[in-house]
């Protein structure tokens, strides 16, 4: 399996040697600091880490989102880490609105102006709908936070087949374990002619070929089980340098967060295509900022065969 691409099928790369972020595996009750590779596939350019959180680990990292401690943990090893980047997108703010926009330009380019009913799989509050006309609108969430007017929800697309006109995924299919699965599961609640949209962000690091040696994969292993605050320091390097366009240091952390998966134009559109659907409109912003962070930004409208 570490062979072959999670999108594709084809044979991958090693381009990087990287560590788990230590706040995830010290959230998952995990002592060891834990080891693996970032890949990248040959034929559609799809990336990777190689390691695929385990189900204790997934509940660790997103049951105890928000909460004092999950703050705690993240913050004693990310000091630099805040609350704004969540909260970015939570009540009402110029990022909520950007992004709204941002898809709201796709589906109107793309010739869709209204739509009877939209679901946003893991909707949050509903305060993604985009900006066309829209009849109904579901968000598939298993919280109980308060919704949105004219929002509804439901725990599983299952409830509403057959009725939906639009799907849309935001910012979900860089965090699952297993993105055919994923994707394959959404197309299998549309109809023939129903749509998909699609956002991911833009985010995997640019490393160099050093990363990818014995020798960095040693001074990394140094780094993580040397002292905290060597790693700390490493890893604020390497995080500036990301912020600011560079390519991760030599002596910087490679580290796999909670973005497991990092597509491209390409690999997103190849990987939707396989599954049964043809791409209308795609749309990148490799430098667009998130709560100050830069992210980079994806958005691919399909239409299922
Ligand atoms: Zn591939």
């Amino acid at each position: 399996m570490a062979n072959q691409c999670l999108a594709c099928g084809a044979s991958v790369t090693k381009i990087a040697n990287a560590v788990v972020a230590p706040w995830i595996t010290e959230i998952s009750g995990q002592k060891d600091p834990q080891f693996t590779t970032l890949l990248n596939c040959d034929n559609c350019e799809f990336s990777f880490f190689e390691k695929r959180f385990s189900d204790n680990e997934m509940a660790a990292m997103y049951s105890g989102y928000r909460s004092d401690n999950y703050y705690a943990v993240r913050n004693s090893w990310e000091p630099w880490y805040r609350r704004t980047v969540n909260d970015a997108y939570s009540g009402e703010s110029d990022h909520v609105d950007e992004r709204v926009s941002f898809m709201t330009n796709i589906l109107i380019s793309a010739g869709l102006q209204e739509c009877k009913t939209v679901v946003d799989f893991g909707g949050d509050e509903g305060q993604f709908f985009p900006e066309i006309d829209i009849q109904e609108r579901i968000v598939i969430d298993v919280s109980n936070k308060t919704l949105r007017k004219n929002v509804s929800r439901e725990p599983s697309l299952g409830v509403v087949k057959d009725k939906i006109d639009l799907i849309v995924a935001a910012h979900i299919a860089e965090h699952v374990n297993d993105p055919i699965d994923f994707f394959t599961n959404l197309i299998s609640h549309l109809n023939s002619g129903s749509y998909l949209y699609v956002e991911v962000p833009m985010d995997r690091p640019s490393i160099k070929s050093h990363h990818g040696s014995e020798k960095y994969a040693e001074m990394l292993s140094r780094i993580s089980t040397s002292s905290k605050r060597k790693f700390i320091a490493h890893d604020f390097a390497s995080g500036i340098a990301r912020q600011f366009g560079f390519s991760i240091p030599k002596r910087g952390v490679v580290k796999q967060s909670e973005h497991l998966n990092y597509y491209n134009l390409k690999s997103i559109s190849m990987l939707l295509e396989k599954l049964g659907t043809t791409v209308l409109k795609t749309e990148a912003t490799p430098n667009a900022k998130v709560g100050g962070l830069r992210l980079g930004r994806l958005g691919v409208l399909v239409v299922k065969n």
